[in-house]
């Protein structure tokens, strides 16, 4: 199989994609990957994330703009919720649309969930342009004006080094030997210092060594933020002071871990209670509440791995004093992000939402949607309409 055909199977791609990556940062992509034996690309899909492939030996680095293009706009809506005029609904709207495009885009295998998502995001009355209609950048304007562009920069460093280092684990996963011995050596002394609660737990995890998986994952972070902080040092100002640089660093990627992890929380929740409405039919729907129970134990777990990440980064450069209260804007995160994050998985809409699937879905499945092409075409044709009607 050749890339061209693993993208035509697995990834529906817009062909005139609204953000390419900047010019400066793909030309570095491109020289790191190349070095590494892997290829870079570009693409604009419906999945949104960026992945990592091999195929017949070869590797590739797909770099999803979709999920640039959906962070901007998260990162926008910091900006606007900092702004004093701004109603806080607003910011409630505004975050919701990111939310159900996010979704719309995530479920389209099931097009008529990802149909009524669509309708929800075009009743935000914050649509954005429609798909296939590439803009002029406006946003990452905007965003460099409110002197954010280094905010973005960094979370795509920090993505990017992540991919390039499972791929390099993939080949040897030797080269990481020493790492895990520190990792392993922090987390026991976090242990000895008596810190409790889910962080202690993911510490415990991680020394008894079951879940490989996660000890990648964490490998993978700790390199991914040396390496953007040895690049983002080396650029800054001559005697700059390096604790500095990597506090900065960490205060620009925890926008980036809550836009990600708001999006799985989301994902994680509709997924869950789709399956059920599939196996079960209607009756699962009154067993939401349950399931957002369940997957809040899923978020806690997930925010103590960033907690833990972020203090053994600490610690392995050398400072002992991390504290993560330092890193999150506790203030903005609770008022504008929760809420909205609540609605968008809440039992509420979940029913509401369920029995409009129900409805739909025999006139749904009696069409054939699922071949990529058409579901685009459903896709785009209600975006281009909210764009419209916004
Ligand atoms: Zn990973």
């Amino acid at each position: 199989m050749e890339i061209n055909e693993y993208l035509k199977l697995f990834r529906k791609q817009l062909f005139y994609p609204r953000l390419k990556e900047e010019t400066q940062l793909s030309e570095f992509f491109i020289s790191v990957t190349g070095s590494n034996g892997i290829s870079f690309s570009e693409i604009y899909s419906t999945t949104i994330y960026p992945e990592f492939v091999q195929i017949e030996g070869e590797r590739f680095m797909l770099w999803d703009n979709h999920f640039w293009d959906l962070y901007e706009r998260f990162l926008l809506g910091f900006i606007l919720a900092k702004s004093p005029k701004v109603d806080y609904s607003v910011i409630f709207e505004y975050i919701n649309a990111i939310s159900f495009l996010f979704l719309t885009n995530r479920f389209d295998s099931v097009p008529c969930l990802s149909y009524i998502f669509a309708r929800h995001y075009a009743g935000t009355g914050f649509a954005v342009p429609p798909y296939n209609k590439f803009e002029a950048t406006p946003n990452r304007d905007k965003l460099i004006t409110a002197g954010y562009h280094k905010t973005l920069i960094s979370g795509k460093l920090y993505v990017f080094f992540h991919e390039v280092i499972h791929s390099l684990i993939k080949i040897d996963s030797s080269i990481f030997d020493d790492d895990r011995e520190d990792i392993i050596r922090f987390c026991a002394e976090l242990i000895d210092n008596n810190i409790d609660g889910q962080v202690r737990e993911t510490a415990l995890e991680i020394i008894q060594g079951k879940d490989e998986g996660l000890i990648e994952e964490i490998c993978c972070d700790l390199r991914a933020i040396t390496e953007s902080i040895r690049l983002l040092h080396k650029s800054s100002a001559e005697g700059a002071d390096k604790k500095q640089t990597l506090m900065d660093f960490i205060m620009d990627i925890r926008y980036l871990l809550t836009f990600h992890g708001s999006m799985l929380q989301i994902e994680g929740a509709w997924q869950a209670n789709r399956r059920g409405i599939d196996e079960f039919g209607a009756e699962f729907i009154l067993h939401a509440e349950d399931q957002i129970t369940q997957q809040n134990v899923v978020i806690n777990k997930a925010n103590s791995r960033v907690n833990l990440v972020l203090y053994l980064a600490f610690r392995l450069h050398g400072y002992t004093d991390f504290n993560s209260d330092d890193f999150i804007d506790a203030e903005w995160f609770s008022k504008f992000i929760v809420p909205s994050l609540e609605f968008v998985r809440s039992s509420d809409l979940m029913k509401k939402i369920f029995e409009d699937y129900l409805n739909l879905k025999p006139r749904y499945s009696a069409v054939e949607f699922r071949t990529s092409k058409n579901m685009l075409v459903i896709t785009a044709a209600t975006l281009n309409g909210a764009g419209r009607g916004g």
